[in-house]
């Protein structure tokens, strides 16, 4: 009989498998502290469990983990995880260190099929789709080396295309009995994918990214071919209706390639798409990778679209290409392992 991994279970979901033991239901919760509050690796670590029901459980399931196989380090203190999953696939987390707000940007699939021209992720089209016990892995690894204290999705793959296991493992992170992250330290990057945005929103309270990056129709069909399905009227309507937690915003995410989206017009016009939404704009420009011929735009386009939406009172901020030097930032992950800058773990 193959072991079930319970890391792929939310924490009703263990205690419905415990129930089925003939186990009482708070065996659950201590089973999931040992797991996202203690680092447990091992049954036998469970030690306010009997050990007639660590053996029970050790007959039925196991631990499963992710151990880094490379650790890249950036000049800017970013650093670079490369995980290899037990198929031989491989995903990349980026840790971003801020002044007390560690940031953990995870994956969520190998590859994307979404195809956004601008992604190097993109190009690698999508192999498969992340287990639960996959994701929250990468914050458990992690977590045992450095703070985190807040996550974003914002790795490989498109969340909202693997939306049953990025719902488990948000439910997992948040839960009180689990990692114990505030839904407002959690955040969902997606390119919009308009139902399951609604979905995301009725099953779990969490922060909404959305990847606007450009401002018409036309150019958004071209960049981002989801578009086509979801166009930026549609994609807007669901920002609205978004429940997010209390006193947050959607984030606008607007990547800046030169030429396409970064004119001051671009600007006015983002102005008047966002004016009814409660959100802030993260400017990102453009991270230049082999096999895309987009440019990063020049710093004074950059300088041009910040201060006219601040001008608007909109809230915006120009994020820094961090790690770049290590192929860490947005869009430069393709979970292969470059040898350059790789650090002994
Ligand atoms: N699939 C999700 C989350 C992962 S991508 C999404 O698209 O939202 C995370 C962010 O990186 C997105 O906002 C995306 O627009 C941005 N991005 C992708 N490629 C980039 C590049 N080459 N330079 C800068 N940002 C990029
Ligand atoms: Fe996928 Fe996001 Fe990259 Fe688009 S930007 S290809 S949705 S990872």
């Amino acid at each position: 009989m193959e072991k079930t991994d319970i890391k792929n279970f939310t924490l009703s979901e263990l205690e419905a498998y415990i129930a089925g033991k003939g186990k009482e239901r708070f065996r659950a919760k201590q089973i999931f502290k040992w797991l996202y509050q203690q680092d447990a690796v091992d049954f036998a670590e469970m030690t306010n469990l009997s050990k007639e029901f660590r053996q029970e459980l050790e007959k039925t399931s196991w631990i499963s983990n992710l151990e880094a196989e490379a650790v890249e380090a950036s000049a800017d203190g970013t650093k670079k995880y490369l995980f290899r999953l037990a198929d031989g696939n491989a995903v990349e987390s980026v840790l971003i260190p801020d002044e007390d707000r560690t940031t953990l940007c995870i994956s969520s699939q190998v590859g994307c099929a979404m195809g956004c021209e601008f992604c190097l992720t993109g190009t690698f089209k999508l192999t498969r789709n992340l287990t639960t016990a996959e994701i929250v892995n990468q914050v458990c690894a992690v977590k045992r080396q450095e703070p985190v204290r807040n996550i974003v999705f914002m790795g490989m793959g498109e969340p909202l295309a693997n939306l049953k296991n990025v719902i488990k493992a948000l439910k997992i992170l948040t839960d009180p009995d689990g990692f114990q992250f505030s839904t407002r330290k959690v955040t969902v990057s997606t390119s919009g994918l308009v139902p399951e945005m609604a979905e995301l929103g009725a099953s779990v309270t969490v922060n909404l990214a959305v990847s606007l990056n450009a401002t018409t129709d036309e150019v958004r069909d071209r960049i981002m071919p989801i578009n086509r399905r979801y166009p930026i009227k549609d994609l807007l309507a669901a920002c609205k209706a978004f429940p997010l937690p209390s006193r947050r915003w959607i984030t606008i995410e607007y990547v800046m390639i030169r030429g396409v989206n970064d004119s001051l017009d671009d600007a006015k016009r983002l102005v008047r798409l966002i004016s009814n939404i409660p959100s802030k704009v993260n400017l990102i420009p453009f991270n230049e990778h082999d096999g895309c011929a987009f440019q990063s735009p020049t710093q004074d386009s950059v300088d041009r679209f910040h201060k006219y939406l601040l001008d608007k009172h909109v809230t915006v901020i120009t994020r820094s290409s961090r790690g770049s030097d290590i192929s860490a930032a947005c869009g430069q992950l393709k979970g292969r392992l470059d040898k350059k800058n790789q650090a002994e773990v």
